[in-house]
This record gives C-alpha cells, structure tokens and sequence, in this order.
C-alpha cells in the first residue's frame, strides 16, 4: 500500500498473455477524489502528475510486446487466433511503432484500445479507454493528444448509442459526454443538441439529479460559446 490517504496500489507479478513476458505490473485497488471535472475526469489532491500517473495504473501493459488492456492479465481468457491477431495489430501500429521505446502516459490506453478492437469490446468500452487517455493528457498538459482521444471517445460512444440499445444512468451519461467533449472540441451547436437529447433520457430518475444540474449548466456554457 502506497500513499493510503490518495489511493490503495498493489503491485504484483504478471504474465503477458501474448508474449509470456513476466513483469511487475501495478495496479490500483481504489482510489480518493476530491470531485470530478465536468467531463467526470476525477479530481485528487497533490501534483496533477500524481493525478495522472493514478489514472495511468488502471491500464496494465506488457513492457515487452505492448499488449494492454484494463483488465488483469489474470483474467482474460484469449483463444489463439485472437492472440495471433493481437499480435499482428501490436506489430503493425503506427502510434506504438514511434511511441513504444519512450512512452508517453497515454500510451497504454491507446494499447488497450487497439487490443481491445480485436477482444471485441464493446463500443462504450473502448470510448472509455479513450476518454481517460484524454484526462490523462489534460493532466499532462498534452493539448492536441487530448483532442485527439476526446474525439475518438466521441465517435465510439456515438456508435454505442447508434447500435448497443443502452439503457438507464449508461445511455443518459453518454448522450451527456458525447455533448460534453463536442464542447470541449469547439463544436458547441453540436453539444448543445447532445445536452438536449441526454436530458430526454433522464426520465425523473433520482438518483440521476446530480446529471441533470450538470446538463444545465454545461448548457448555458455552450450557449454562451455558440453566440
Ligand atoms: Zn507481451
């Protein structure tokens, strides 16, 4: 246990399921936030690099072949064509080819994202893998990675809600962050539509009050962005 009064991080041996790669991955059991952002990206007390780095240890990645994903290495279960493919995809990424001997602090999350394509996660998944990438980088200060991962969670949570059939507090929360991030990309007329239809699934639901304060607030600041 580190730092107990932030978060709880266990470190423990780990094997890569693609290379067998053996290394000591960390990761965090739970962790102490003093609020969110209103795109939820969570707030700690202290250096927002220790922000960052809290965040980082939700994704595990095999220092060896790059394979990631934000579960524990323990417990995915990869049949050998999804392995073979894992393989191949890993070798073959732009990204990972120019970034993989100095990786920045998004790296893993952009790993568990090509992984995850070929795990088949859903679509909600991999939006949130790129949504905290993009907490990660405004925690570094990684302006134009930050956008880039906001609009990749953009058009998979869009694909979410096109195709998933979600329901409940998951389709309210992402029709709202799909308006949240198109504010933060400038595109306020369009965030303005996503507040609206987020609003039309609230349907009254208590203990959703807090996501309704939020759309209007964010709201009048797009509003107040679009004049
Ligand atoms: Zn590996």
């Amino acid at each position: 246990m580190e730092s107990a009064s932030v978060a709880e991080i266990r470190r423990a041996y780990t094997e890569c399921p693609i290379c067998r790669y053996v290394f000591r991955a960390s990761s965090v059991e739970s962790y102490v936030t003093v609020g969110r952002e209103p795109d939820l990206c969570p707030k700690f007390r202290g250096r927002q690099s220790d922000g960052s780095r809290l965040l980082q240890n939700g994704i595990t990645m095999c220092p060896a072949c790059s394979f990631a994903a934000g579960e524990g290495f323990e417990n995915l279960d990869l049949t050998f064509d999804e392995r073979q493919d894992i393989e191949e995809r890993l070798r073959e990424d732009g990204l990972l080819r120019v970034f993989r001997e100095s990786p920045p602090p998004w790296l893993g999350f952009h790993a568990a994202e090509v992984c995850g394509k070929e795990r088949g996660l859903g679509a909600r998944e991999l939006g949130d893998l790129c949504l905290r990438a993009s907490w990660v980088c405004r925690k570094e200060g990684e302006r134009p990675f930050e956008s880039t991962f906001q609009l990749r969670a953009v058009r998979h949570f869009i694909r979410a809600l096109e195709r998933d059939g979600l329901q409940g507090r998951e389709l309210s929360v992402t029709a709202y962050l799909v308006g949240e991030l198109n504010r933060r990309l400038g595109n306020h007329r369009e965030a303005l539509n996503w507040y609206v239809n987020a609003e039309r699934t609230l349907d009254r639901d208590p203990g959703l009050a807090w996501l309704e304060r939020l759309i209007s607030t964010q709201k009048e600041a797009a509003k107040e962005q679009a004049a």
